[in-house]
């Protein structure tokens, strides 16, 4: 039987020769290819600076700290995300201020951001879900009106375009992220982008113990950590750069796949939708159960049997146990990010499959989709 695992990294002889040349080197961490990786990744995503992070986690917990963000602090974001992207704000001791999505892009909904400003409010963390842009232009109009920053989660969507300009160039600050099943990885990483200068000084000392910035020992100015990224990472970084625009191409042809074989059974399920103006670089491809009586994570086991791996992407993160608690939310708080969360589907996407693939995972989920839809 075929196996198809959700998402695996596409790596490469050269690639493996990148990371084992550092190896020849005395350079492991804060050395040449850390330079080289930011220099090329800030050229590709049109910022003035980068700065290489260990995880995506960590440049969102240094974007809330460069923003001034604190206890007392509001900060408006998605519900409908990776639970990191309202983590960091807590970080902080700033409070997450959710705003519902859209239920078309699943991006946080612009007309529902007004409402939910006060005089706490300090900046909006912009998540752009999925390798699909948020609407910006609405959102940087209100972000102007009330004196808001914008700060972009942009770690899962690496190479995405909105009105021609990349995903990381909207806000005051941007993180990218390199976990294994994102567009590019380098094992663990992130990058922060910023067009300015002071935001990139502070990024590049924070991540290294608060130490000044020409890394003497002696002073440290700030409370920094240690978010650096090592220099096997960071050639990893470069390689997977190299090949980056044909990784985008494959995954869009995959998805365009799927759209021609499921686009058939729209009484079945919806199909993600590009909003006009977007391209979709396609970190994960989803779709959305149509029949409310389908039991999602039943259909999740079935195609697991079947050697098809699908995931429930995403769970709403304010109905999280951990938030529930903390915030006293509750079901009902955020009812399309809900019934996202509820229906949603993700199937794999990875460099690698071909167009017998996604027929064969295209077959194996209508059928079972077509068993549960009966059973009413
Ligand atoms: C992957 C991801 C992150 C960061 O992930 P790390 O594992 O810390 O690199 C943050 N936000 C979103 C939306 C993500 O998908």
């Amino acid at each position: 039987m075929k196996k198809y695992q959700i998402s695996k990294p596409y790596l490469t002889d050269d690639d493996r020769k990148s990371v084992t040349a550092v190896l020849r080197t005395d350079f492991l961490s804060l050395g040449p290819k850390l330079n080289k990786f930011e220099r090329i990744f800030a050229k590709k995503i049109g910022t003035k600076y980068a700065c290489a992070v260990s995880s995506g986690t960590a440049g969102l917990h240094l974007t809330m700290i460069s923003a001034g963000i604190g206890p007392g602090d509001e900060v408006i974001t998605s519900p409908f995300s990776f639970v990191a992207s309202a983590n960091c704000i807590l970080y902080v001791g700033a409070r997450p201020v959710f705003v519902d999505i859209d239920s078309v892009t699943f991006n946080m909904d612009p007309s529902r951001i007004e409402e939910k400003i006060t005089s706490k409010t300090k900046a909006i963390l912009v998540v752009h879900i999925f390798g699909q842009s948020a609407d910006m232009d609405p959102i940087i109009k209100i972000a102007k009106k009330h004196k808001l920053k914008i700060i972009e989660d942009a770690c899962e969507s690496m190479g995405a375009k909105y009105k021609g300009k990349n995903t990381g160039t909207f806000g005051e600050s941007a993180v990218f992220a390199f976990y294994p099943n994102k567009q590019m990885t380098t094992g663990e990483g992130g990058m922060i982008v910023t067009d300015k200068p002071g935001l990139n000084k502070l990024f590049l000392s924070l991540r290294n113990q608060g130490r000044a910035e020409n890394m003497q020992w002696l002073d440290h100015e700030h409370l920094g950590y240690n978010y650096r990224m090592d220099e096997l990472s960071a050639a990893l970084g470069i390689s997977q750069l190299q090949k980056f625009d044909f990784m985008i191409k494959h995954r869009q042809k995959i998805a365009s796949l799927y759209n021609k074989n499921l686009g058939l059974f729209s009484g079945l399920i919806d199909i993600p939708m590009v909003a006009k103006g977007n391209s979709h670089t396609w970190f994960v491809y989803v779709i959305r159960i149509k029949d409310k009586n389908t039991d999602r994570d039943e259909v999740i086991s079935d195609l697991q049997r079947l050697g098809v791996s699908t995931k429930a992407y995403l769970p709403s993160i304010h109905l999280f146990s951990f938030y529930k608690q903390k915030f006293g939310f509750k079901d009902g708080d955020f009812p399309i990010s809900e019934n996202v969360s509820q229906f949603s589907l993700a199937l794999p996407m990875y460099i690698g499959l071909k167009e017998e693939d996604v027929s064969y995972i295209s077959n194996k989920v209508i059928k079972v989709l077509q068993k549960h839809a009966k059973r009413i």
